[in-house]
C-alpha cells in the first residue's frame, strides 16, 4: 500500500470506528496551539555574558524575552513553546533554563552542549530534569559524516534513545544523507528535523531536495518541523507557494510527525507577523483536515516535547 493510500485507509478506518467522536477530540482547543520553535534571549549580557565570538550588534532583535514572545504569541491561542538554545549563548543553557522555571507549564526546552566535553550522559540527564527534552546539533563542519561519527555525537544518540530525549537538527539539504546513515545505526533515537532541512532556503524547492527530506519519513522516530516561512522560497506571506512542499510532507509523514513553529524572533522581522506564520497551517491550507491541522499546531509537539 502507498504512503498515500495507508493513511487514507487510517484516516477513514477511524472515522468509521469512532464517528463524530473523533472530530470533537482530535481538533484543538482554542488557545492550546504550541510552537514547537522560538529563540529567546536578554539584553543584560552581565548576567547572561555571550559566548566568545559573539558581539551585542549580533543580537538583532537587541531583545526577544518571553514577555516580548508572550505580546506575539498569546493573541494567536499559542499557549506553550519549545525554545530553542539561541547560539551566542553557545553551551550555557542558563537563560533559557531560569525561563522555563519562571514560566512553569508554558515552555519546553532543546539545549545545546559540547559533544566532546566529559559525561555526556550525565550532563544530558541534568538538563533533562530542568526541563529540557532535545539536543541540538549543526555543524560547520565540511565533513559531516567524519563530525557525526566522533565518540561525542554517538554518545549523543545513544542517550538519547535511552532516555527518549531528541536530537534536533538544524541542517541543509545537503546533510540530509549523513542524517538517514545515523538514523539507520540509531533508529531507536528521537529525532526532529528544523524547517524542513532548510529545503528552499538557499534557493527554490528544488525535487531532488525534496525527495532526499520526504525518505527521511521511513524513520519511524523522525519527525519534521513545518517552519521558518519567512526564510523559504518566496519568502513572503501569506507564504502559499510552500503548500506543495507541505502536503507531500502531509502525505509522507503524516500529520501526527509534522510540527508548526515560527522561529520567532526571526518571524516577526518587518514584513512577517506572528499571525502570517500560523495562519499559513491554520487558515490557507484547504488539503488538511481538522484533526491534521490540530496535530501539526499542538498535538504533536505536545507529544514529541510535552510528554512525561
Ligand atoms: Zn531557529
Amino acid at each position: 500500500m502507498s504512503t498515500l493510500s495507508r493513511r487514507q485507509f487510517l484516516t477513514t478506518a477511524a472515522t468509521a470506528a469512532l464517528g463524530t467522536q473523533m472530530s470533537s477530540c482530535a481538533t484543538l482547543a482554542s488557545g492550546s496551539a504550541i510552537d514547537a520553535h522560538v529563540h529567546v534571549w536578554t539584553p543584560d549580557t552581565q548576567r547572561y555574558p555571550l559566548a566568545s565570538g559573539f558581539e551585542k550588534k549580533n543580537m538583532a532583535p537587541a531583545s526577544f524575552t518571553p514577555e516580548q514572545l508572550f505580546a506575539h504569541c498569546k493573541p494567536e491561542g499559542v499557549s506553550r513553546i519549545v525554545l530553542i538554545q539561541m547560539s551566542f549563548y553557545r553551551y550555557d543553557n542558563r537563560y533559557m533554563l531560569d525561563a522555563i522555571a519562571a514560566h512553569p507549564g508554558a515552555f519546553s526546552g532543546v539545549a545545546i552542549i559540547d559533544e566532546n566535553a566529559p559525561d555526556v550522559r550525565g550532563r544530558m540527564k541534568a538538563l533533562a530534569k530542568q526541563g529540557v527534552r532535545g539536543f541540538r546539533i549543526y555543524t560547520a563542519s565540511k565533513d559531516v559524516e567524519a563530525w557525526l561519527a566522533t565518540p561525542g555525537m554517538q554518545e549523543m544518540w545513544k542517550v538519547a534513545a535511552d532516555e527518549g530525549l531528541n536530537i534536533c537538527l538544524l541542517i541543509n539539504p545537503e546533510t540530509l544523507a549523513a542524517v538517514d546513515k545515523m538514523c539507520i545505526k540509531y533508529p531507536q533515537t528521537p529525532v526532529v528535523v528544523d524547517h524542513f532541512a532548510r529545503v528552499g532556503m538557499a534557493g527554490p524547492v528544488t525535487r531532488a531536495h525534496l525527495d532526499r527530506l520526504l525518505h527521511l519519513s521511513v524513520h519511524k522516530k523522525l519527525t519534521l518541523k513545518t517552519s521558518a516561512f519567512y526564510a523559504l522560497g518566496k519568502k513572503t506571506p501569506p507564504y502559499t507557494d510552500l503548500a506543495p512542499m507541505i502536503k507531500e510532507c502531509r502525505d509522507y509523514f503524516g500529520a501526527d510527525r509534522l510540527m508548526w513553529a515560527s522561529d520567532c524572533p526571526f518571524q516577526v522581522d518587518p514584513g512577517h507577523t506572528y499571525k502570517d506564520s500560523i495562519a499559513l497551517i491554520r487558515d490557507h491550507l484547504d488539503f488538511l483536515t481538522p484533526s491534521e491541522k490540530a496535530a501539526m499546531l499542538g498535538k504533536t509537539a505536545e507529544r514529541v516535547f510535552f510528554g512525561a
